[in-house]
């Protein structure tokens, strides 16, 4: 039996994940579960999964939840209640599928214990790469990649020697505007942009994937946990979403992971690694798909995308601050405060305001994070209305 402690329970990656411990309850079952203010959800979840703890991050749900399930669980809450999930003694893998950089001190956590991690929450290594797997060397934790992308590289390297790699290739499904001009992109709502063509996801990386940070977060998301270097990533717009990235080696070889686009074989393969289990999810039907294509990204829309490319150069704190200023963009995009295309002019001035800085510890990130966030609403502010 192996032990679950599942961060972001009542999200979308944390609800698949339930999924597939509930197709394989012989093998797997989950001890901690935390959540940030959907108590009815971890209320439910708590009923059927029996987890030994439940964390509720918003600590002005505790008494409810605890109210409502203190009597068969152990309710804890706040920063302290997810880092207690994090490290539970008893788990065997933590999932870490928090959105955002409120995934990142836990995931630390957890990754200083010296626990296998499954790696949805890419905020993670975008803001914290270097010391993120510096702490994976040094307590022996083992990233697995959850992204699909992620996933399906980690796939294709699996028995040769990484030496050899000559290059990423991370495909992208080009989200639900890729054929749109930048007129039409200007009044895109948010219904529109929430309505992925291939995914169901949460809100925040559905925004993603629709500006294209996604993938840029991907990139550097990969730069990291496969220790490549960013000249080595290309990105290819693959609309079909059948093949999940591909590694190409020196001597010309190019290898690729298909399936079909369901985040449920990701999830269970970083939990059953290295072993494969029969899942419930149908089969990939070629024939049904007859034809795979494959474009270049428009980067010059799409600026989220090279942004990502150029904060890689970087390093140190620039990447902190795209992704901060990401995550606020999108919060006022989502709250219909700025159009579409304002979120990449909003990163890119809150960018363009910053200098740059070392990173020598988490406490580092959280500082620039604050100051990113603070920076990007002075410039809403400033500019409200003409965003
Ligand atoms: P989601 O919005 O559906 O769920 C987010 C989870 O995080 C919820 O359980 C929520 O309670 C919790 N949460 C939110 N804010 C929090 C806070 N401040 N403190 C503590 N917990 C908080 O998100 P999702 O789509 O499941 O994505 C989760 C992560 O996985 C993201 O980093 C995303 O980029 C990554 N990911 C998701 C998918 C997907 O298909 N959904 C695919 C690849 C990677
Ligand atoms: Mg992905």
């Amino acid at each position: 039996m192996k032990y679950i402690s599942l961060l972001g329970s009542t999200g979308s990656i944390g609800t698949q994940t339930l999924e597939v411990i509930k197709n394989n309850s012989d093998d797997y079952k989950v001890c901690g579960i935390t959540g940030c203010s959907n108590i009815d959800l971890l209320e439910k979840q708590v009923l059927q999964f029996r987890p030994r703890i439940v964390a509720v991050s918003n600590t002005k749900y505790y008494r409810e939840l605890k109210k409502r399930v203190g009597a068969i669980t152990e309710v804890v809450a706040g920063a302290e209640g997810l880092a207690q999930v994090a490290t539970m003694d008893e788990s065997d893998i933590v999932m870490s599928s928090i959105v955002g950089i409120a995934g990142l001190i836990p995931t630390f956590k957890a990754i200083e214990k010296g626990k296998t991690i499954g790696l949805a929450n890419k905020e993670t290594l975008v803001t914290a790469g270097r010391l993120v797997m510096d702490a994976a060397k040094k307590s022996n934790s083992n990233i697995l990649p959850v992204d699909s992308e992620h996933s399906a590289i980690f796939q294709c390297i699996a028995g040769n020697n990484i030496k050899s790699l000559s290059k990423i290739i991370l495909t992208a499904s080009g989200g639900p505007f890729r054929n749109k001009s930048h007129k039409e992109l200007e009044n895109v709502s948010i219904e529109e942009t929430l309505n992925h063509p291939n995914w169901s996801m949460g809100r925040k990386i559905s925004v993603d994937s629709a500006t294209l940070m996604n993938k840029g977060l991907e990139v550097i998301e990969a730069k990291w946990l496969f220790d490549v270097n960013p000249d080595k990533i290309e990105v290819c717009v693959h609309p079909q979403s059948v093949i999940h990235s591909m590694v190409e080696f020196d001597d010309g070889a190019v290898i690729a992971q298909l399936g079909i686009a369901d985040m449920k074989i990701p999830i269970q393969y970083s939990l059953t690694y290295p072993e494969r289990k029969p899942s419930f999810t149908p089969k990939l039907n070629l024939f049904e798909i007859g034809t795979l294509t494959f474009e270049k990204p428009n980067t010059e829309l799409f600026r989220c995308l090279s942004l990502a490319f150029h904060v890689l150069k970087e390093e140190s704190s620039h990447p902190v601050v795209l992704n901060a200023s990401n995550e606020i963009a999108v919060d006022l995009f989502l709250q219909n405060k700025i159009s579409f295309m304002a979120i990449s002019e909003l990163i890119e001035d809150t960018l363009q305001s910053h200098i740059s800085q070392k990173v020598n510890s988490i406490d580092d990130i959280i500082e620039i994070d604050a100051w990113a966030r603070r920076k990007s609403m002075q410039l809403f502010d400033e500019r409200c209305g003409n965003l």
